[in-house]
């Protein structure tokens, strides 16, 4: 089998990437990867082996002590290498983006963008591994910590954010010292294999950033591997439960970020306009594809007729289309299954008695895997549609009477990833920031996705661990601490005492 990374064919066989090469697969196992605008198979990526992932690792092995020791400075100078260079390549790296996951390039230049804000915090990285220091702790003891990396680190992702969740976890691995192996999604492999190339290009010596493509055995090699020390993953909640339990259970450090059902409360003094707008960018962005998407809309009181009828309004004028076309503003979902899938929630709500104030299903493209915005009103909590995390462009509205049924709804909900509030009450929104049992919190800001320099992450079934992800949670994960205790004493002053060590 060759290596053909560049091969222009119909349908491009995508490689892993070791020890800073394309390795074509020896397994026999492939996955499709398709245009999801038009339907069409365009690339078949290797599925590894447990030996090809064991390959990826030992290579990432034997870079480790040459990565580790390299002096802070010279590792910031290359970070900034990779900053300059992957700003400089954003579209192209946007463009694989389009391509396979089907979002609009306009969002994914802002995904692009959000994933290179994470590179230029992990610039920082020489006051970011500072330790701490106590002179004289004792009669001539000094105390001090140092932070050092993990060893070999893998993370696993999902196909939602193909370019920006894969650095949210190399940036940071590789700026503390680590090395890494990635699991992208099957379904959109390329922008990994572009970014390995990249990383080659800036400089990163060969072994230090690896990928192996593939499905369950490939996830499980990882996380029964002896010299992986640590699993970032995100993904869907069953998966992450899975990875979390199975990750800790071989002894290793674990962060994995789950599902989501986020809620947008609306309260009776909001504007209704602004509102309208925010629901509509945060519902049906990227095809309603991202952990962060608003789905529950909750209309407190009597602002519930205006705001859907806002919504209703707004609707028609989304331009749903090939995400390659500048005036597509929303793309495909990313397989036919996925979209008949989100489809079927349609179905169900109707069933349950939910209002289809507008299907979807009525006016998206023949081709590809369109599904156009929809809206569902009167869904309640008991409906399939509400239960569970749709992931595609279908918004639910439910009705409360008071701001207390609200927060109920919210903090009931076993997700805990993102939400928002839209209200002119500073007190209301103060109190909700308070109350919430929710991890990232918006305050008339729909989809409150944190900058690089704090981390992210949902509570309860949205992250398994206790660290989040990237800014300085995201360096704590990828390193360990270690305290040293130094005295340099005097000869003359030498003793044998067998007590306990005391420092008065
Ligand atoms: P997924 O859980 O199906 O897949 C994620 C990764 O796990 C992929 O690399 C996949 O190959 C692997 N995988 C899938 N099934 C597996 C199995 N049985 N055993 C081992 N590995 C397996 O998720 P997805 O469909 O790619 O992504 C969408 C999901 O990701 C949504 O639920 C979304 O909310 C979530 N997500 C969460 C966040 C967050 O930050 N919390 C961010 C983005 C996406």
């Amino acid at each position: 089998m060759t290596d053909t990374l560049d091969a222009p064919a119909a349908v491009k066989p995508i490689n892993h990437w070791i020890s800073g090469a394309a390795y074509g697969g020896r397994s026999g196992r492939s996955g499709p990867v398709f245009n999801p605008a038009t339907g069409r198979q365009s690339g078949a990526v290797d599925f590894a082996t447990v030996e090809e992932v064991d390959r990826a690792v030992q290579a990432a092995k034997a870079a480790l002590p040459a990565w580790r020791s390299m002096s802070l400075a010279k590792r910031a100078e290359l970070f900034f290498a990779i900053r300059e260079l992957f700003h400089a390549r954003r579209e192209e790296l946007a463009r694989h983006l389009t391509a396979e996951h089907g979002k609009v390039l306009s969002d994914a230049m802002g995904e692009v963008t959000r994933g290179l804000e994470v590179i230029e915090f992990c610039c920082g990285l020489t006051h970011l591994l500072k330790g701490e220091m106590t002179e004289q702790a004792s009669t001539g003891v000094d105390v001090y910590s140092i932070r050092q990396p993990l060893g070999v680190v893998a993370g696993i992702t999902p196909f939602n954010f193909p370019a920006m969740v894969p650095m949210w976890m190399w940036a940071p691995a590789l700026a503390c010292g680590n090395t890494f192996v990635l699991k992208p999604s099957e379904k959109d492999p390329s922008a990994s294999i572009a970014a390995a190339q990249l990383l080659k290009e800036a400089g990163v010596p060969d072994g230090v950033f690896n990928v192996v493509h593939g499905d369950k055995v490939a996830v499980d090699a990882l996380l029964d591997h002896d010299d992986v020390a640590a699993i970032s993953f995100v993904g869907s909640t069953p998966i992450a439960k899975y990875v979390y339990e199975r990750a800790t259970a071989n002894g290793k450090r674990c962060q994995a970020l789950g599902g989501a059902k986020n809620h947008m409360i609306v309260l009776p003094d909001a504007d209704v306009e602004m509102a309208a707008d925010a629901a509509i960018s945060a519902a049906y962005g990227s095809a309603g594809e991202r952990c962060m998407a608003v789905s529950m809309l909750v209309a407190v009181g009597d602002v519930a007729d205006p705001l859907v009828e806002a919504i209703k309004q707004r609707i028609p004028n989304v331009k749903v289309g090939d995400g390659m076309d500048a005036s597509s503003e929303m793309g495909p979902l990313i397989t036919r299954e996925h979209r008949d899938k989100v489809a079927s929630y349609i179905d169900s709500g109707a069933d349950e008695g939910a209002k289809i104030v507008v299907d979807g299903r009525e006016s998206c493209p023949d081709d590809g895997f369109f599904l156009a915005p929809t809206l569902m009103d009167d869904v309640t909590p008991s409906m399939k549609s509400y239960r569970d995390e749709i992931f595609g462009p279908v918004l639910g509205v439910t009705r409360v009477a008071t701001y207390d049924e609200a927060i109920t709804l919210v903090n009931e909900n076993p997700f805990g990833n993102g939400t928002a509030i839209y209200t002119r009450d500073g007190g209301v929104a103060r109190q909700f920031q308070f109350d919430v049992e929710v991890g990232m919190v918006g305050i008339n800001v729909p989809i409150p996705v944190p900058v690089a320099y704090y981390s992210f992450g949902g509570w309860k079934a949205s992250l398994f661990g206790d660290r989040h992800i990237y800014g300085p949670e995201g360096f704590d994960f990828y390193t360990r601490s270690k305290v040293v205790t130094a005295r340099w004493p005097d000869p003359a002053t030498s003793s044998v005492d067998l007590g306990f060590p005391q420092t008065r």
